[in-house]
């Protein structure tokens, strides 16, 4: 079967590519699990925060963030940002990092307030009257829907044209007669465009294309599920976050999600959660609050994916015709999809980045290692 886009890759990045290059010509997506959001997708955090990540990140969550709150007809049904905000908190002896956070949140969030300790525990009450001593909330973080955006795109894709196809891990990938060919237990198919949006595996998916690779490092982290403390309801807490990243917790469906905020390098695979991990993340929140954890009633571990500067690979591959770069996404993969597809779908196709990205400041060049850019 031929295409004119092969995307391989499912999760978040594979099908907002999927969607907005469905737009320009027929795509077919090859997704090696049975479900498509089954790895990092499925497993976030889902948080959108315009803080968060360096100058090219910012761009395309401030892109993202407009898509989000105003999609396309027929995208969703229900909203696909609500309300949360960001407390970030620090004990006595993190004054210095608590100012610089500070100082750094306020480049980008005008809205954000320095809170007294009393205020912040107003709003987090378990909040240890004496550990906590510095606290500020961004107010315009937002949870996402991350289900509803990635069958969003899914659904867009197929009302554009395109398909999905699952269980379909591909056996060779070769460059042939112009096209690249992918066997895979359900057919063989070719296009002149393959994206990689493999995540945790697309140094492994350049690898096996006979492409070079980027050095992409996959880091764990680990999340967990507890019961709210009796008597309290937690939905309107705004997420906690410790400024030396040392854990967070965020309301999560009348529950509450810890996490040690770890950064574990492993190979790509299919992550649990380690021991030590969930133990570390009950240990950290405890010294922090009054929460009583008692029991944990669900864990997850999910792949953080980084290139080496922490700035998605996004692109055409100057060095292997065809071959295109969506790969990266690291901590900022949902919040960043919308922008990140129509960058995609732009630049495989040879247009330039979308205005939109280039007046928020944006640069195709900031999307790919030198080494990867025509002339690097
Ligand atoms: C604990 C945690 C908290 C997070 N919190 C947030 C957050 O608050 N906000 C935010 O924006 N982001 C967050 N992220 C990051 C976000 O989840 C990721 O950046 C995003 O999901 C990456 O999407 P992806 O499609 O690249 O990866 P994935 O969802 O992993 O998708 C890659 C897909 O490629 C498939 N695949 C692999 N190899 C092949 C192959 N050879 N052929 C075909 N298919 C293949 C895999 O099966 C997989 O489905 C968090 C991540 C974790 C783990």
């Amino acid at each position: 079967m031929a295409v004119d886009f092969l995307v391989l890759g499912g999760g978040m990045a594979g099908a907002a590519a999927g969607y907005f290059l469905a737009e320009r010509g027929r795509v077919l997506i090859l997704e090696r699990e049975a479900i498509a959001g089954y790895h990092a997708t499925g497993r976030s955090a889902a948080l959108y925060t315009e803080t968060y990540g360096n100058a090219a990140i910012r761009a395309l969550t401030v892109a993202s963030g407009r898509f989000f709150r105003a999609p396309p007809s027929g995208f969703a049904e229900a909203p696909l940002l609500r309300p949360r905000g960001v407390l970030m908190v620090a004990p006595a002896g993190d004054a210095a990092r608590f100012e610089a956070a500070l100082a750094a949140g306020r480049r980008f969030a005008p809205g954000l307030r320095v809170l007294a300790p009393a205020e912040a525990r107003a709003l987090c009450p378990v909040l240890r009257e004496d550990w906590l001593a510095h606290a500020f909330l961004e107010p315009e973080a937002m949870d996402m829907d991350v289900h509803a955006i990635h069958q969003g795109f899914l659904r867009g894709l197929r009302a554009r044209g395109g398909t999905l196809l699952t269980q379909a891990a591909p056996r060779m990938i070769a460059r042939r007669d112009g096209l690249w060919q992918v066997e895979t237990a359900a057919g063989s198919f070719a296009a002149p465009v393959l994206v990689n949006a493999a995540g945790a595996w697309a140094d492994e998916v350049a690898a096996a294309a006979g492409v070079a690779t980027v050095g992409l490092r996959p880091l764990r982290r680990t999340a967990l599920i507890v019961a709210p403390p009796t008597g309290l309801a937690v939905d309107a807490w705004p997420m906690v976050v410790d400024v030396a990243e040392s854990f967070y917790l965020k309301p999560e469906s009348g529950r509450l999600l810890l996490s040690p905020a770890d950064e574990t390098p492993v190979p790509p695979q299919d992550v649990q959660p380690d021991e030590l991990d969930v133990a570390l993340a009950v240990e950290r929140v405890a010294a922090a609050t009054r929460l009583e954890i008692r029991r944990i009633e669900r864990k997850w571990a999910g792949l953080r994916t980084f290139a080496p500067d922490r700035t998605p690979v996004l692109g055409p591959d100057a060095s292997a015709p065809g071959f295109v770069w969506m790969a990266g996404q690291g901590g900022y993969g949902i919040q960043t999809a919308p922008a990140a597809g129509a960058a995609l779908a732009a630049l495989a196709t040879g247009e330039a980045l979308p205005a939109e990205l280039a007046a928020l400041g944006l640069a195709a060049a900031q999307l790919l290692p030198d080494r990867l850019r025509a002339g690097g």
